[in-house]
């Protein structure tokens, strides 16, 4: 056996390892970018010496293996995978697909999930499958049913049978205070977006599937049995799917050109951090169905489309040391130090390690080889360890007994995960995060005033509480190193007008234990003032959305304390203040342009107006191709045909009379 033969007999047992892992037990063990290079390395040597290539070569499948425990689904058309495109590559993909620079491209970012397959029966939601190897996939229908923007049911006239594909993801904001709540329970966290969604799509129990916050966003309609198409080009099927009621990527985009195909990829890259849910790159197809066909499918991949990577967000790198620091609620948080490692062009050389129970969870050493995952606008944090790389000096890690700032012993309640310093005001570390935390962006948005101007503040003891903020004068900041009158004054200009700002901002800015930027909104929608939320008692706060008895009680024990009580009032007397709260529905026609036209005879139809524009949606005078819902009454004339004109000619209008147009604005949470 020569070297060739025995690294394709080393790679493929090695990627259908991590394959299992990472697909059927949802424990991946290297990050993507190792996996892909292992991939490609096997590849190339099949490639060149076709006759190495083992029967169970994971190039061959296109995903994992059906998990025991769910139904396999054969895919009537199989799920296929696209060819990969990278920066050196484009132009030369870019040519494969079209010389043409007036080819019509659709554009859309790769959402990185877990790809699905729902088919409607009649407009029922019958079936729903996982990718699997492409061919054979999981029936997962029951979970699904519980995600929330998957239309069960479709509204307007589909075709008997219509398969709609797409990828299950958890928006990022979301899986971090998913993450957030798990942490501070002691409960194990979810390692990255995509296997938050993979996982919970594979649960056995579809109740713990309700539970995390997952979204569907469709991508593509398979083409009906007869095989006539439904749309003619692939934008125009995204837009269909919309009007259909699923969820579609707002940054979805026609272009004309390879020339836009490369600045939609590098718009799409800068916005990457902007974007709610996570992505792996851009996925660039030519738009016109009959050209698509003419183009065809080579290699089981479709010769008239790509996916182009953007670079990795999780990579391997050494765990050299752990530092300890101190929270602003006296939590003690461990902090990695690696050796720098450039993760997607950022050198990364701190993660968080959250805390004590996380340390023991990933079973880490110092030395041990770790995989570091850098989420856009987060700390980075180790996702997991190698443990088959742990060199032979690795040195346990030993968390601190005291306060590495006031050295007060520490201490942690038996049923929460987090050691916490017991100097409360003596630990100046404490303090210092705390004034940190008001100031900043998410909290009181004080511009100009950033962590070590607070430190230097605080030193001089300039400010000790957060209403000493409100009282401080130019002069005060002048003698800080390089501070000018000119700054100085627009600092003091900043803080005042920092001083109108919003109840949830106001109270996540207190830095109430457990009370983060969601409660603070929750709470503030709850209770409308901060008279009542203070004034509150346990069990009238318990009843707020998402607030527990945990967090609740530490409510009660902020504002049952005199000291806090004082800021507060201080802080009200310096002037601080926000717009009473109004009640926000959360309706599902949130920014849809409707027309009503003709005479009605259940609701008036001013009121019918008044309750679509109460739920954020558009009502408009007349129809065009803009109109997402017409709705008609009695005698409706002009409108009725102009819309049914548009329908003919594809756009996709919902055309409801009035009983229907109800019950459809109801299912919605209109309140008519
Ligand atoms: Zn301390």
């Amino acid at each position: 056996m020569d070297f060739l033969e025995s690294r394709v007999n080393f790679l493929t047992d090695e990627i259908n390892h991590h394959n299992y892992k990472y697909y059927v037990l949802d424990e991946p063990t290297v990050p993507d970018s190792e996996y892909d290079k292992l991939f490609h390395e096997l590849k190339n040597i099949e490639l060149e010496h076709p006759s190495y290539a083992r029967p169970d070569s994971p190039t061959q499948r296109v995903g994992g293996q059906v998990k025991d425990g769910f139904k396999e689904v054969k895919h009537n058309t199989p799920m296929l995978s696209l060819n990969n495109s990278f920066p050196h590559s484009v132009d030369n993909d870019l040519k494969k697909l079209t010389d043409d620079e007036n080819e019509i491209f659709c554009c859309e970012p790769k959402l990185d999930g877990l790809a699905c397959s729902l088919v409607y029966v009649n407009g029922i939601l019958t079936n729903a499958a996982t990718r699997g190897d492409g061919e054979v996939g999981e029936d997962i229908l029951a979970n699904v049913k519980t995600i929330k923007n998957v239309p069960l049911k479709l509204y307007n006239t589909v075709p008997e049978i219509l398969e709609v594909r797409g990828e299950i993801v958890m928006p990022k904001a979301k899986f971090e205070a998913y993450n957030e709540k798990q942490r501070e329970l002691g409960k194990p966290a979810l390692k990255n977006p995509r296997n938050g969604a993979a996982g919970s799509v594979r649960q056995l129990d579809p109740a713990v599937t309700a539970s995390r916050p997952l979204a569907f966003y469709a991508y593509g309609i398979v083409k009906s049995g007869d095989g006539a198409s439904i749309n003619k080009s692939h934008y125009e099927g995204l837009r269909y799917l919309h009007s259909l009621r699923f969820e579609i990527s707002s940054f979805v985009r026609q272009v004309k050109g390879p020339k836009q195909v490369k600045e939609y990829i590098d718009a799409i890259e800068k916005r990457r951090d902007a974007i709610p849910y996570e992505i792996d790159g851009v996925v660039v197809k030519i738009d016109s169905v009959d050209r698509q066909e003419e183009l065809g499918y080579v290699m089981r991949a479709p010769n008239w489309a790509f996916s182009y990577k953007y670079p990795a967000t999780e990579e391997l790198t050494t765990l050299e040391a752990v530092d300890y620091q101190v929270g602003r609620t006296g939590a003690i948080c461990p902090v990695a130090r690696l050796r720098p490692v450039d993760i997607g062009g950022v050198t990364v050389s701190n993660a968080t390690l959250h805390n004590e129970g996380e340390i023991r969870r990933l079973g880490l050493m110092i030395g041990d080889q770790v995989s570091v995952r850098r989420a856009q606008e987060v700390i980075p944090q180790v996702c997991s360890v190698n443990l088959s790389a742990r060199p032979d000096d690795a040195q346990p890690i030993i968390f601190p007994t005291t306060c590495p700032a006031c050295n007060s012993p520490l201490e942690k309640p038996e049923d929460e995960a987090v050691w916490r310093c017991t100097g409360g005001l003596i630990c100046d570390a404490q303090r210092i995060e705390g004034l940190i935390h008001f100031v900043s962006r998410k909290a009181m948005n004080i511009g100009g005033v950033g962590e070590k101007l607070v430190a230097a503040l605080f030193d001089k003891r300039l400010i000790e509480t957060f209403a000493d903020l409100f009282t401080l004068a130019p002069q005060d900041l002048m003698p800080l190193d390089g501070m000018a009158l000119k700054s100085a004054e627009k600092t003091i200009k900043s803080i005042s007008d920092a001083k109108v700002t919003t109840l949830p901002r106001f109270l996540f800015a207190l830095g109430i234990r457990g009370v983060g930027e969601g409660s603070s909104r929750d709470l503030a929608n709850h209770f409308k003032t901060l008279d009542a939320i203070m004034n509150a008692t346990h069990d009238e706060l318990v009843e707020a959305p998402d607030i527990g008895p945990i967090t609740a009680s530490s409510i009660r024990a902020f504002f049952s304390n005199e000291g806090n009580t004082q800021v507060v009032q201080r802080l009200l007397d310096a002037g601080v203040t926000w717009e009473p709260i109004t009640e926000i529905t959360d309706s599902g026609i949130k920014g849809q342009s409707f027309v009503v036209t003709g005479s009605f005879s259940i609701v008036p139809r001013k009121d019918i107006e008044a309750a679509i524009r109460n739920a954020g949606g558009n009502v408009l005078g007349s129809v065009s191709a803009k109109t997402h819902v017409l709705i008609v009454g009695e005698k409706a004339g002009s409108k009725l045909e102009k819309a049914r004109k548009l329908v003919n000619a594809g756009i996709p209008i919902l055309i409801f009379n009035e009983k229907d147009g109800i019950d459809f604005l109801s299912s919605n949470a209109v309140e008519i």
